[in-house]
């Protein structure tokens, strides 16, 4: 019997979709095994949690077995020369960067936040600002501990294992628990990279320029103005930044020190933990519509062309900056749709998707273009083109609605021969996510999954969601 006392409201990073589950935290691999025993006991399913930083219900299901992996953060060993590094699954990327960086390493592939926990990363097999250069986190792992859910440990290397390894990575929890990975790090030379600030006056112009500076620059990013219409229709302004060579930083001692990388605690004067508060009134549609005509307008001029030096903890965690910022989305909460369409088809896809949100009255707040490449895992969401990443405000009365657009532009992506990325979803309905892949790809999960976990023990929200009960 499950004890009541243990029962926790467990909610999606974008606090739309949660659930009450008996939470447990282990910190042992003893502790993880005891809580699959007390799941079996109180028969009912376990679903994997690492930082909680997934949009939707990925990392929750209610009235089960919550099993979140944040107190395994031990770092095992650390080899300067090499920049291999052994983690337990609930380091985080802060704590990741924030040991390696004074060596001269830097973790390779790192996402919006980091807060996200390593464990979580290879759940979901995130993906960075240089995706189509150094493909996705799993690529830098060389291998894991894999817990499945009878509580049997293996170890599973990628270049001895390669067909597990790259079922496991990306397959959001579904097949055991990672307890142990061990992952290649970057060689740096400096804390600070160069950026570029480049503006784009139409879509066409910012998937192009976004195509042209993959070749020359490290990281790339796009934001769009996803209100703006007609001929400006996603317009918007990128983002291009690259390592420093040998040389040219004066003082990378300095610069490689972690505290030389804390992000400003003010943001225009104000205290950043404020600044959520301050952007609260604005967060409604003609609000949002100032904010990112202001936006554009300012990069487009005074920003335009700019070439300046950041810490990597600026440029890379962006997200970061604004502590809490999700709070302006209270009390309904926001869903994010991030979708993956191949080069030919993207500007046609990215077009109607914005032209759907803007006439169904629900233009995205927040719209984020990123380019990528294809990749081997088996759930992979990486493919030859871009993904835009489209964040909406929930308002519990009008769901039905959004719901509703969020289907209509994934059948459009999966049309075009798109992806989704589970990690942010909170509304693709399920047939509309495996037609994403080949048959036999999501055949291949589901057989691996009985293999592996025949008492389909490892249960979450979004597993059922997507790939059925
Ligand atoms: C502000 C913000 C910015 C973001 N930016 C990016 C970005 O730039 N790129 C990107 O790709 N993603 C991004 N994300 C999404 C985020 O990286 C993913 O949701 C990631 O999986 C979160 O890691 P987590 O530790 O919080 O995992 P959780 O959300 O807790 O879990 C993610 C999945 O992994 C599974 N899991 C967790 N731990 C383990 C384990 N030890 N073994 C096996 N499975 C496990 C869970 O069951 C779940 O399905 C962003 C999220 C936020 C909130």
């Amino acid at each position: 019997m499950l004890s009541a006392d243990r029962l926790e409201w467990v909610g999606g990073w974008g606090e739309v979709l949660g659930g009450a589950g008996y939470v447990f935290r282990p910190s042992t691999l003893q502790g993880i095994r005891a809580a699959f025993g007390e799941a079996e006991a109180g028969g009912v399913p376990v679903a994997l949690r690492g930082a909680g930083c997934s949009y939707g219900d990925a990392a929750l299901r209610a009235e089960s077995v919550v099993l979140d992996l944040s107190r395994m953060d031990r770092i095992l060993s650390w080899d300067s020369d090499t920049g291999i590094i052994e983690v337990e699954p609930g380091v985080t990327l802060r704590r990741l960067w924030r040991f390696v960086l004074g060596d001269g390493w830097w973790p390779p592939v790192v996402t919006g936040t980091m807060e996200t926990s390593v464990g979580g990363c290879l759940g979901m097999n995130v993906h960075g600002k240089n995706n189509w250069a150094r493909g996705p986190f799993g690529e830098h792992c060389l291998e894991f501990d894999l817990m499945t859910a009878d509580g049997e440990l293996r170890t599973v290397r990628r270049d001895e294992d390669r067909e597990l390894f790259n079922a496991v990575v990306g397959s959001f929890g579904m097949l055991g628990v990672i307890t142990r990975a061990r992952m290649q790090m970057k060689r740096v030379v400096s804390g600070f990279i160069e950026a570029k600030a480049v503006s784009a006056p139409d879509l066409e112009t910012l998937l192009r320029l976004t195509d042209e500076a993959k070749d020359q620059w490290e990281y790339v990013v796009g934001w769009i103005d996803a209100f703006a219409r007609g001929r400006k229709l996603g317009r918007g302004l990128l983002h291009f930044a690259r390592h420093l060579e040998p040389g040219e930083d004066a003082e990378p001692r300095q610069t490689l020190r972690a505290e030389a990388q804390d992000l400003p605690e003010d943001v225009l004067m104000m205290p950043k933990s404020a600044m959520w508060r301050l952007l609260k009134p604005f967060t409604n549609r003609s609000g949002m519509k100032w904010i990112n005509r202001l936006k554009y307008l300012s990069g487009a001029t005074l920003g335009e062309g700019a070439v300046y030096r950041q810490t990597f903890a600026e440029f890379s965690f962006l997200l970061d900056y604004v502590p809490n910022w999700k709070r302006i989305y209270r009390p309904g909460g926001l869903i994010q749709h991030q979708s993956f369409v191949p080069v030919d088809q993207a500007e046609a896809v990215f077009r109607r998707q914005l032209e759907a949100c803007q006439k169904a009255r629900q233009p995205s707040f927040l719209g984020v273009l990123k380019r990528h490449r294809p990749d081997d895992f088996l759930m992979g969401h990486g493919l030859d083109g871009f993904s835009l990443a489209l964040d909406f405000p929930v308002h519990p009365r009008r769901q039905d609605r959004l719901w509703g657009l969020v289907r209509t532009m994934a059948e459009d992506v999966v049309d075009a021969g798109g992806r989704f990325y589970a990690a942010k979803d909170a509304a693709i309905p399920g047939e509309l996510y495996r037609a994403s892949f080949r048959e036999e790809q999501v055949e291949r999960l589901l057989a691996l999954k009985a293999e592996l976990d025949p008492g389909a023990v490892l249960r979450t929200a979004l597993g059922d969601r997507l790939l059925g009960k």
